[in-house]
């Protein structure tokens, strides 16, 4: 992919999960990301990647390495933002079943419900249509991830199972997803989120 005039600065929050597949996938781009855990890290970053993992327990370091509320600033600035899985339930408005008084960062018009695949689709694999990736099938590992129940206005829904369960959105600037495309081994959508953040670097 062409990355037009220098290269952009991701940042991807590395408090809990695989932040590491993101900055590997990112790297067999050209894109040298970094890993973020101080607040200070984000003052010169393009776009933001929230990994998946388990969503309490970042949003909890999230909270304590006071990054909460930087996170937030930028993505009010406008700054794109991504999250998969855990990432993509802290970037919801609404939890249906978050523990009471988990840590959020309640950006995108979107309901989500965690570990909504019963126990047997807790995780599994297919491939899903993703018309803004073009006409190839992206391979979607979901590891026990939410289900986005309910998508608002200035929501644009990028791809659903075959149920139609809404599995990936984008509102403006943020993009959520609730497999992982870090370890599918095909980096689309990691040139899409950078398509996104080259939009608005201009
Ligand atoms: N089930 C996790 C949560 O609720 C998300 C799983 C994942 O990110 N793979 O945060």
């Amino acid at each position: 992919m062409e990355i037009c005039n220098s290269q952009p600065h991701i940042g991807v929050l590395a408090l809990q999960g695989d932040f590491e597949a993101h900055l590997k996938t990112l790297a067999s781009l050209g894109v040298e990301g970094t890993a973020i855990r101080l607040p200070e890290q984000l003052i010169q970053i393009d776009g933001i990647i929230i990994p998946g993992g388990e969503s309490t327990t970042i949003g909890k370091l999230m909270v304590k390495y006071h990054l909460q509320e930087v996170l937030l600033q930028k993505i009010q600035e406008g700054v794109p933002v991504w999250g998969t899985c855990a990432g993509l339930i802290l970037l919801a408005r609404e939890t249906d079943n978050a523990l009471a008084g988990q840590p959020l960062l309640a950006s995108m018009n979107i309901r989500v419900r965690r570990n909504a695949f019963g126990s047997q689709r807790e995780s599994f694999e297919t491939d899903l249509s993703v018309p803004v990736l073009g006409e190839a099938p992206f391979h979607a590992v979901f590891i026990r991830g939410p289900q986005i129940e309910y998508a608002g206005p200035g929501v644009e829904v990028l791809a659903t199972l075959d149920d139609d369960t809404i599995v990936a959105v984008r509102e403006g600037t943020m993009l959520g997803t609730a497999f992982h495309p870090e370890v599918s081994g095909d980096p689309r959508f990691h040139q899409y989120f950078l398509r996104i953040v080259q939009s608005v670097n201009r």
